[in-house]
């Protein structure tokens, strides 16, 4: 499965994407297709097509990212909230079958859109930057 799955490849490293933040088990890092600065997704680095296919341990490590996590993504882009989202199968919209949790930063004033955007790199770069500088 890792040589295929999406997300295993982005956690080998093989693929490469904005990474905000690792842990021994988990990584961080921003969505290709982000609905609101810092869309955040929060992946197990052992792969787990859903939260229920994967132990409890793993389901608790994810959390305790989000827990970690989103409070400082939310000061790195001026965020006042966020959405928490996660798709189990197909039919709820999971795209990638390697279990994540989405965090979507939202703020004052703007729409809560769950529309994919498609910014460049650089700017997916410069957002990635500014987390992990508040993570320093
Ligand atoms: P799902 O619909 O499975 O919950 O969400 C999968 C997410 O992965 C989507 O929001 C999509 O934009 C994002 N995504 C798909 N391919 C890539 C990729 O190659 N790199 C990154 N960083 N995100 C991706
Ligand atoms: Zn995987």
């Amino acid at each position: 499965m890792a040589s295929t799955c999406l997300f295993c490849r982005i956690a080998s490293r093989e693929i490469p994407a904005a990474i905000v933040y690792e842990n021994d088990q988990v990584l961080a890092f921003l969505d290709i297709g982000p609905v609101s600065e810092g869309h955040t997704l929060i992946v197990p680095k052992v792969h787990a097509e859903n939260l229920s296919a994967g132990s409890v341990q793993v389901a608790e490590a994810i959390m305790s990212a989000v827990h970690y996590l989103a409070p400082k993504i939310m000061h790195a882009v001026g965020a006042a909230g966020y959405n928490l989202g996660m798709n189990h199968g197909a039919i709820a919209g999971q795209e990638v079958m390697h279990t994540h949790v989405h965090i979507m930063p939202r703020k004052e004033g703007e729409p809560r859109s769950f529309v994919k955007t498609h910014p460049s790199p650089e700017v997916i770069m410069q957002v990635a930057e500014k987390i992990r500088s508040i993570l320093r």
